[in-house]
């Protein structure tokens, strides 16, 4: 069974001003596209072909780096883009609410303070990865991961059901904030979908 790129579901220029319309064309036509049709490639032929893609991303440390890396790839971008929504949409609210809220706060002390934290997980990972919001233990964490690996792999550092992760590669910020990851992290705030990450902390 060959994976396919699901079309994103907003327009390319939903995010802006705070995430640009030629970084998501390229992000998701180019650099998603290519590792869905590299995992592809990669498990053409071979039993990986009949396993679902978290099945494969569960045993990432023993399959073939390029099945871990592109096969994380398609899951972490299929994630992440399901993560945003267009500023002033119905489904976005700029703080979470209800039980998720609180959990934040019992975690991190307050939102804020967790915004903080997470940024700083986000500029702290070296090179290129991502940082991500947890549940372990039933508590949330802020955890991040290099390259295309996430909290669901076998070789995460930190391990835990993903309820919001954000891609600090720089292709994901360059054309906009060239180096100025801070920059990029600060804005995401602006198009997090909260109700999709409340959803994702219910079901954990
Ligand atoms: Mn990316």
């Amino acid at each position: 069974m060959a994976f396919t790129l699901a079309p994103l579901p907003y327009a390319h220029d939903a995010l802006e001003p705070h995430i640009d319309t030629l970084t998501m064309q390229i992000h998701h036509g180019k650099h998603h596209q290519a590792y869905v049709d590299n995992l592809n490639k990669a498990i053409a032929g071979s039993p990986n072909e009949n396993k679902s893609l978290e099945e494969l991303v569960a045993v990432a440390g023993s399959i073939s780096p390029a099945v871990r890396n592109n096969g994380g790839g398609h899951w972490n971008h299929t994630f992440f883009w399901e993560s945003l929504a267009k500023p002033g949409a119905a489904d976005v609210v700029n703080a979470p609410s209800g039980k998720l809220a609180d959990a934040i706060t019992a975690a991190f002390g307050s939102f804020d303070e967790f915004k903080t934290k997470f940024g700083a997980g986000g500029v702290g990972r070296f090179g290129s990865g991502w940082v991500w919001l947890i549940v372990k233990d039933g508590k949330l964490e802020i955890s991040s991961t290099p390259n295309q690996d996430n909290p669901l792999m076998d070789v995460a550092e930190v391990k835990g059901t993903p309820v919001l992760g954000v891609d600090v590669w720089e292709h994901a910020y360059y054309l906009k904030y060239q180096n100025k990851r801070p920059d990029y992290l600060a804005a995401i705030w602006n198009v997090i979908n909260w109700n999709k990450v409340a959803a994702r902390f219910d079901a954990a």
